[in-house]
């Protein structure tokens, strides 16, 4: 396995490489790796000749007052998951690399980025395009990969593809849970051991919203109602947004339709901690 901090070193490494015509897959992370990264890894293993991993906490997404300083960090236990799982390269670059003296340029995809995290987190979406489209410039992936869990992440980076024309194919991959039905994240260490047991709620009340769906439920207010009971009757967790959005735009919808695909996503605060999750119905 390679390590490449430099940009341009980077993109000159892939450009050689491309010239022999293996596919290369990507897989963009901000590190601290765990299985729900390595599901991604694992993909993109199957499906090139070349993985590449990038590493990057990219200040461009946090807003003021979130958790970019203390986003946990842990490059030596990612680079020994990255070579239990045969990444070929790692691309971690420094931020004055990536955001130099000057750095003047963003990309903003609209409308999809108007609702939950994009209502929630102003300026969030600009700063993951943005990366995003930088680390695609520099990797130049035939394939990259994203998770379910980061549902609205996955459909504006797909969006941002089809209307700038990128040669990528965005492949998604499926949540991955602990044990108990929460979906792994960076951010569950910070979680307390308490906190993380009343994390589980999120996961089982998007169930029970499924059930309830299955049985005929189709109104927006009494499952986003129970999910928010559900949340609530555990104690100590703030709610951010629990909504019922159209899996590709991202609005809102008040009434269910069938043989339709909806995504129920949601917000929430344990602590200091801001957890997301959602599933498709
Ligand atoms: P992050 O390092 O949190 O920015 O995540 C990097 C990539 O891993 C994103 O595409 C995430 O959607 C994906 N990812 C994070 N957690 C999970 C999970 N539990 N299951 C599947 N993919 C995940």
């Amino acid at each position: 396995m390679i390590e490449i901090a430099n940009p341009e070193e980077m993109q000159e490494t892939i450009i050689g490489l491309k010239k022999s015509g293996k596919r290369i897959g990507v897989v963009p992370t901000m590190g601290y790796l765990h299985e729900g990264h390595r599901a991604l890894i694992r993909d993109a293993r199957k499906e090139n000749e070349l993985v590449v991993l990038t590493i990057f906490v990219n200040p461009a997404q946090f807003g003021q007052g979130e958790d970019f300083d203390r986003y946990p960090r842990d490059i030596e236990r990612d680079r020994q998951a990255a070579i239990d799982e045969q990444v070929d390269y790692i691309f971690h670059p420094s931020i004055g690399d990536m955001y130099p003296e000057g750095y003047a340029t963003y990309v903003d995809v609209e409308n999809i980025t108007e609702t939950l995290e994009g209502e929630w987190r102003p300026g969030h979406f600009r700063g993951v395009t943005t990366i995003v489209l930088k680390l695609f410039q520099i990797t130049q992936p035939d394939n990259a990969y994203f998770g379910q869990k980061d549902a609205q992440q996955l459909m504006v980076i797909k969006k941002m593809v089809s209307d700038l024309h990128i040669p990528v194919k965005i492949k998604r991959v499926p949540t991955v849970r602990e044990k108990d039905g929460l979906a792994l994240s960076s951010r569950n260490v910070y979680l307390s051991p308490g906190e993380r047991q009343q994390a589980a709620v999120l996961y089982r009340a998007l169930q029970r919203a499924e059930v309830d769906i299955r049985r005929g439920e189709r109104s927006r207010d009494i499952i986003v109602g129970m999910i928010r009971d559900m949340i609530k009757a555990v104690g100590n967790i703030s709610i951010d947004y629990v909504e019922i959005v159209d899996p590709v735009t991202f609005r809102k919808v008040q009434f269910l339709e069938n043989n339709r695909e909806h995504c129920i996503a949601l917000a929430v605060r344990i602590g200091k901690v801001r957890l997301i999750d959602n599933i498709f119905v």
